[in-house]
């Protein structure tokens, strides 16, 4: 076991490979592999939505999760129904599909008789032994490992009344927490184990992680949970994941949002690339080695946050583009800049580029203007008004896909 943490000094936590059979991918987590990013299914899901096109279209939607940079798909199984939909839909697509489960020792046996590739129990509440033997016999059996999900919201009774009694921190319960659970995997020599604390705190979950670090070996999925809506939620998780992650902690994240789980995903590329940057900063505490665990490949969007000046819908293009951008495998910087004060100066830095310039578009291609719409050109009804270029895009946005295809 490796210890926390300072100055490079990074913990290596042991590997645990998830999925690797039938045709799931297999993504290792830990080590001094990549830090993968996660996210959760956000609706129930039945039967009706696999068949035919419904089911094309949940697939279609888990692969573009898998192209954004997501490595692993949580799904809520409440029930032993939930398991088959989720079985026959692990059936369908090739991202590591795990399943959350709580208390229920017969849902986590059925969904193992599926190619789901991990799941997430915690032994101490799935009432008994010998419950917990078969699961854990029968995960080993398969290579499926498990993840403790301690939750911040659902301690145990004791440390919970410890915590009320200010005989505890909710850190230090959180920890204790997750140490209960290591040991029962222990006392059975189950080894394939993750490990999460979430708490909606951010020093809570910050000061947690940080303990527990030094404490086991395992995998550590870090996050603050119930972070609140896309704004409050990315700033909060921001804060504390930039803390664990720039000290050599985390080896999976989930950015838990109260919006799309595209948003969450994206939201996890852009810590991990801000911590990155951090670490590779000579004056901060981190290592190239550790910093290149961070790094991602794909596009990176700059783009101006609009004011009164602007010719061009910077919002409106960035987020039609987002997805498409983020779902590229192309190590690129994209500007979108809504006029020439610095649109056309930022663009000329960018691989590509788009701005708005006086009643005109121009798109850059590495410093050279490319493409120039007028607005007459952009949309005709609004010949005239430099405001509206840009409202109606097709134009603008056909010569920038046809651009981005060259790239
Ligand atoms: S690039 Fe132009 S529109 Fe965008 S914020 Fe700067 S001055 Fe305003």
């Amino acid at each position: 076991m490796s210890g926390v943490i300072g100055a490079a000094d990074v913990r290596i936590a042991k590997t645990v490979t998830i999925g690797g059979f039938d045709h799931v991918e297999a993504v290792t987590i830990g080590g001094g592999f990549p830090v993968v990013i996660q996210t959760m299914w956000k609706e129930r899901l039945s039967f009706s939505d696999l068949a035919d096109s419904a089911g094309e279209a949940v697939a279609a939607r888990i692969n573009r999760l898998k192209a954004m940079g997501c490595g692993l798909l949580r799904f809520a199984v409440p029930d032993l129904q939930s398991a088959e939909v989720l079985g026959q839909l692990a059936g369908m697509v090739s991202m590591p599909l795990v399943a959350d489960i709580h208390f229920d020792y017969n849902i986590a046996l059925r969904c193992m008789d599926f190619p789901i590739a991990k799941i997430r129990i915690n032994p101490g509440n799935i009432g008994g032994r010998d419950k917990v033997r078969q699961v854990l016999e029968k995960a080993a059996k398969k290579g499926i490992p498990l993840r403790i999900g301690v939750n911040a919201g659902s301690l145990p009774l004791d440390l919970r009344e410890a915590v009320d009694k200010g005989d505890l921190d909710n850190a230090e319960a959180l920890v204790q927490a997750a140490q209960r659970e290591l040991a029962i995997f222990k006392e059975f020599d189950f080894n394939a184990v993750l490990v999460s604390m979430k708490a909606s705190g951010i020093a809570d979950t910050v000061r947690a992680n940080r303990m527990l670090a030094g404490r086991t070996d395992a995998p550590l999925h870090i996050g603050v949970t119930e972070a609140g809506p896309l704004v409050a939620g990315v700033a909060r998780n921001t804060a504390a994941l930039l803390h664990l992650l720039t000290g050599g902690i985390g080896d999976t994240l989930r950015v838990s949002l109260s919006d799309t789980m595209e948003n969450e995903v994206i939201a996890g590329r852009e810590i991990l690339g801000a911590a990155a940057e951090l670490m590779t900063a000579a004056e901060l505490t981190g290592t190239e080695a550790s910093a290149k665990r961070l790094r991602r490949n794909g596009v990176t969007i700059v783009s101006c946050p609009r004011c009164g000046r602007h010719g061009f819908d910077t919002h409106g293009f960035t987020a039609r583009w987002m997805p498409v951008l983020y779902g590229l495998d192309k190590n690129i910087t994209v500007a979108v800049m809504g006029c020439a004060v610095n649109g056309p100066g930022e663009s000329r830095h960018a691989d590509l580029g788009i701005t708005g310039a006086g009643n005109k578009v121009l798109i850059f291609r590495r410093g050279k203007v490319i493409r120039t719409i007028d607005a007459a050109e952009e949309d005709l009804s609004a010949a005239g008004d430099v405001s509206a270029v840009g409202d109606v895009s097709a134009v603008a946005d056909m010569a920038f896909a046809e651009e981005l295809e060259k790239m």
